[in-house]
């Protein structure tokens, strides 16, 4: 491309200081290696759910003389259809938000809207499991981005904190805010929990602790990782603690503003 750009980090290191440098060529390898993983995994993840129901559709041809058994796989079919549609949405949702307009529609959100909306969308899935749900903390708080993937990132959260509590129990939601001008929205379950050492993996795409449990409750492993981009994408973060057979807290931290970044109360208008 004629000009060389380069990625320079400096790392402080006990006084000295040591300077990192690579060129783009590595960063392109790099991103290009992750692209290749992604289609690999997504391509697997897909096959699934169409082979299974390719089978199935074949077998409800041949049990047409037992209603019951067309009855069993036809449910089959539905359920895979179902996992397989979450799957591609899932897919989309993950790049649109790596595109780098991914917050083309930003605005001054109202957190006290985003909550409630994904809580009301999560309040059937809480009724089938038996779990409760509870709101609490700060309200009339405001933060700079797009509405509809703030609830989509607390929609995924809420989802597993559902998907991995047990019946009987309570999921709690919080919203905060940190004395480093971060809105913090923790959502709170006292089910199965993640040790120590899966802890890190959980936001890589695809991945799940008990792929078993998974399958039958649902989830396609994109989940976090659409939660930790939806978070960087608004300059915030995810933060997890988690003590197995205990629960586990998600912390969504996103910076309170009502304006971009950079356009400071001076911009507005005197009234
Ligand atoms: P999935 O769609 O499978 O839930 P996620 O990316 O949302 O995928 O989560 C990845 C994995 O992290 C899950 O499969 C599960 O093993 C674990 N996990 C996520 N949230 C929780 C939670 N609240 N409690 C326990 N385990 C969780």
């Amino acid at each position: 491309s004629g000009h060389l750009s380069l990625d320079v980090r400096v790392a402080a290191l006990s006084g000295s200081r040591v300077l990192v440098l690579a060129d783009d060529r590595t960063a392109a390898r790099r991103l290009d290696e992750v692209r290749r993983d992604f289609v690999a995994n997504v391509s697997h993840e897909l096959k699934t759910p169409v082979g299974a129901i390719a089978l199935l559709a074949e077998t409800i041809g041949d049990a047409a003389g037992d209603p019951d058994a067309v009855r069993r796989f036809s449910e089959q079919m539905g359920r895979e259809s179902r996992r397989l549609s979450e799957l591609v949405q899932d897919i989309i949702d993950l790049s649109r938000l790596q595109e780098p307009d991914a917050l083309l529609n930003s605005a001054a959100v109202d957190l006290d809207a985003v909550v409630a909306e994904s809580v009301d969308r999560a309040r059937v899935e809480a009724r089938a499991r038996d779990v409760g749900i509870a709101v609490g903390g700060r309200q009339g708080l405001k933060v700079f981005g797009d509405h509809a993937l703030l609830v989509t990132a607390l929609r995924n959260l809420l989802d597993n904190a559902l998907r991995y509590s047990d019946r009987g129990t309570r999921v709690s939601i919080g919203v905060d805010t940190a004395d480093d001008g971060m809105v913090e929205i923790a959502v709170v379950d006292q089910g199965v929990g993640i040790s120590a050492d899966e802890l890190p993996r959980v936001f890589e795409r695809f991945y799940r602790i008990d792929p078993a449990r998974s399958r039958e409750t649902g989830g396609t492993g994109l989940g976090l990782s659409i939660v930790k981009h939806v978070a960087a994408d608004h300059g915030g973060e995810v933060r997890v603690w988690s003590t197995p057979g205990r629960g586990s807290t998600f912390t969504l931290r996103i910076p309170v503003a009502d304006r971009p970044p950079g356009e400071g109360p001076g911009d507005e208008p005197p009234d």
